[in-house]
């Protein structure tokens, strides 16, 4: 069965628009600032889609679009005032920034409870301790990704192919969360087809395209495909989407499975943040 993540990203983002709009009763517009620094075609149209997930989902947005010589000094301060913002909830300044700006600088002057993105230390702490109240959107999105289509994670075998901080790390501590037995593999993992075999769930976040094929993964397995990598105008998964048909029991094509679901969590995060800034409404 094909995951369909335009779906499920469409019916969370209703979700939010709902009750966005009963915190509007109540006087309350949740509020996301996005800051983007210089010209990158990338950063400027994922900026422009977060703009228009706002826009969809009665969530208000604010942004700051720099020229690319914003100094360090001047974003951090621009970052001190949207903190201090009430009418603020959320601050996600976009990645990558140009290299004259210490992005670890920038990811630390976010208030941890306007960190939407989940990158600040104290966010990503709290998820370690399973505690985490603003999740990281593309990881959490892959937990909604599997509960929403019935899939059972408590007592599964999963494994994570690859070990960023965004996607690889993130996404294991939530699947451990949900009481599945997490294997981590990365460029490094010796004899990773044999540790796939034993894989119920696999997500696998690698930026190399078609790189899990069909005799890797065992019969009935679970495939979440993190993957976006662009071949000539074409994007391609981690995964060999169709040399596995007919082997996994469910898998997220590429595009419309888990890339749209990163979003609709932002906005999911930016309506969590605005009821934790206000008194847990
Ligand atoms: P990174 O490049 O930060 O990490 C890739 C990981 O894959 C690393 O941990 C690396 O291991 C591992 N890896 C590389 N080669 C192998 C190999 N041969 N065998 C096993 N593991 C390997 O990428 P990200 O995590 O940021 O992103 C992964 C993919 O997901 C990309 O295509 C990216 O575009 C996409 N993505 C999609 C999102 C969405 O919304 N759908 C959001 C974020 C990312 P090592 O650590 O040893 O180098």
């Amino acid at each position: 069965m094909i995951i369909d993540g335009k779906k499920i990203s469409g019916i969370i983002k209703e979700e939010v628009k709902e009750e966005a709009a009963e915190l509007l009763k109540l006087g309350l517009k949740p509020t996301l600032a996005v800051v983007l620094v210089g010209l990158d075609p990338a950063s400027m149209v994922y900026v422009k889609n977060k703009k228009l997930a706002c826009s969809q989902t009665n969530i208000g947005s604010i942004s700051y679009e720099l020229p690319e010589s914003t100094t360090e000094e001047e974003l951090l301060s621009l970052i001190d005032n949207l903190n201090n913002d009430k009418s603020i909830n959320g601050v996600l300044v976009q990645l990558p920034l140009p290299a004259h700006i210490d992005e670890n600088k920038v990811i630390l002057k976010i208030k941890p409870e306007k960190d939407v993105d989940c990158f600040h230390p104290v966010n990503v702490g709290l998820l370690q301790m399973g505690a985490g109240s603003l999740l990281p959107c593309t990881p959490a999105g892959i937990i909604e990704l599997l509960k929403r289509s019935g899939i059972e994670i408590s007592g599964k075998n999963c494994t994570v192919v690859g070990r960023s901080n965004i996607v690889g790390k993130p996404v294991a501590s939530l699947l451990l969360k949900e009481n599945a037995t997490v294997t981590i593999t990365h460029s490094k993992t010796k004899n990773l087809s044999e540790i796939l075999q034993n894989a119920d769930i696999i997500v696998a976040a690698i930026g190399k395209a078609c790189f899990i094929t069909r005799e890797m993964v065992k019969e009935g397995a679970v495939i979440i495909d993190v993957g976006i990598n662009r071949i000539g105008g074409k994007l391609y998964g981690d995964v060999d989407f169709e040399g596995l048909e007919g082997k996994a029991s469910y898998i997220t094509p590429v595009p419309g499975g888990v890339g749209p679901m990163t979003i609709a969590m932002l906005m999911k995060n930016c309506l969590n943040a605005c009821k934790q800034q206000n008194n847990n409404i």
